[in-house]
């Protein structure tokens, strides 16, 4: 019988199988796809610090040094650093790279070979895939937003989702090294737009409120009226789990990266904390193989220990998040007046992309800035 079955060959599922195989346990992931990584639903936007917790190199498309942010009034706040501030990486290499290094480290990779269900049997459990089924002492949910293994888990499904798509573009670009984000509703209603240099082409899109209907309709307002007259070279879409499951393992199961709504609520990205969560799983789970105690309660530390190093973050930032929901345009736009006062666009030059929510603290705990990012804040909850 295998130690672990991992659902699903994305990041989270990888950098599991990798750290579980490299401790001698017996693994196999299952990927329904014929390799990991595709189709790509990703901007493959990262910090540097997440491409080495990767523990792979995958191509660098394009380094960015900092943002510039149009506001729904036309005001544009633009911060720019000397400093690589964010990479554009290959996803669908990444994904690879990282499944490759997860298989050299002993992992069994069986791709096409998606799950269609399991059972808890006694001592094991046992799932079922297109190629037949097999036994395992624990079974990973690292299969996504839209996890098979997270729906035994009962009424605990994410706060919200929203709906991505993006275009990648030949069109002539201002952007030098620069991530521009537009925020309102005729773009990008609940969340933001991006556009951002890309080699030779330009890479556009964005993410909705699920209540804001299909996303193709604001990718296409968006190349009419930005890119008009655009080639467009490919296009993708995705959907992206927001504000975490709060249950992310039970007797036998846990859930890792989206399939466990691991994902950062301000910007949407959820490579950064599936990695930081995969070596929590590995030490969890590791110690309940030893102990041969895969029960709920041998389990909890992996909840425990996510919630101490990144999960309370994620809750504050989806605080962040549920005020900006109630933003109209215009207070949007009296936000971005308030962000580009010198004293608060300071605070914004060092922002580190994988901590966003960690501004708003600064900003209200600065004497001069806290009256205004107060008047700021009781306008969106009144
Ligand atoms: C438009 C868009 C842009 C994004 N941009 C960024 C970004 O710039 N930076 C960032 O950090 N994040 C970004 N994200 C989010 C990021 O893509 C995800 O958070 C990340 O992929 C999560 O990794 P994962 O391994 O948990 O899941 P996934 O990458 O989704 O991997 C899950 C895998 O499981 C497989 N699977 C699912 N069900 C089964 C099954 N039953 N059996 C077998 N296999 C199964 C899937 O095929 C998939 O390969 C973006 C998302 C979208 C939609």
């Amino acid at each position: 019988m295998l130690d672990a079955v991992v659902v699903g060959g994305g990041p989270a599922g990888s950098a599991s199988a990798r750290l579980l195989a490299s401790r001698g346990y017996g693994v196999r992931v299952l990927e329904e796809h014929p390799c990991s990584g595709r189709p790509v639903q990703c901007a493959g936007l990262v910090s540097d610090g997440t491409i080495r917790m990767s523990g792979v190199s995958p191509d660098v498309l394009s380094t960015l040094y900092g943002a510039e942010v149009v506001f729904p009034d036309g005001e544009t706040l633009s911060v720019r650093s000397s400093t690589p501030k964010i990479r554009a990486v290959d996803r669908a290499q990444l994904d690879q790279l990282m499944a490759d290094a997860a298989s050299d480290a002993g992992a069994e990779f069986s791709c096409s070979d998606k799950m269609l269900s399991y059972s808890l049997g006694d001592g094991f459990v046992e799932a079922s895939s297109r190629t037949g089924s097999v036994r395992c002492r624990a079974l990973i949910g690292a299969d996504g937003h839209s996890s098979a293994v997270a729906s035994s888990f009962g009424d605990n499904g994410p706060r919200e989702y929203v709906r991505g798509v993006q275009a990648d573009v030949k069109a002539p670009s201002d952007l030098d090294g620069m991530f521009r984000a537009r925020l309102g509703s005729r773009y990008a209603p609940g969340f933001f737009t991006w556009e951002f240099p890309c080699g030779d082409f330009v890479r556009v899109g964005l993410c909705a409120s699920w209540s804001a209907g299909p996303p193709y309709q604001y990718l296409k307002r968006m190349l009419d009226d930005l890119y008009p007259g655009c080639r467009v070279l490919s296009k993708s879409c995705g959907k992206i789990p927001l504000g975490g499951r709060r249950t992310v393992c039970s007797d036998r199961r846990m859930l890792i990266g989206d399939a466990a709504g691991q994902v950062k609520p301000i910007s949407g990205g959820g490579i950064y904390p599936s990695l930081m969560a995969a070596p929590i799983l590995a030490d969890v789970l590791s110690s309940a193989l030893e102990s041969d105690d895969l029960s709920r309660k041998s389990l909890l530390p992996y909840e425990r220990r996510c919630r101490k190093v990144f999960g309370k973050e994620l809750e504050r930032s989806y605080r962040i998040r549920r005020l900006f929901l109630r933003m109209d345009d215009d207070e949007l736009s009296a936000a971005g007046r308030f962000a580009s006062r010198d004293d608060v666009r300071v605070l914004l030059d060092d922002i580190d992309i994988d901590h966003p929510g960690n501004v708003v603290k600064k900003v209200l705990s600065k004497p001069s800035t806290l009256p205004a990012g107060l008047v700021l804040l009781m306008r969106c909850v009144l």
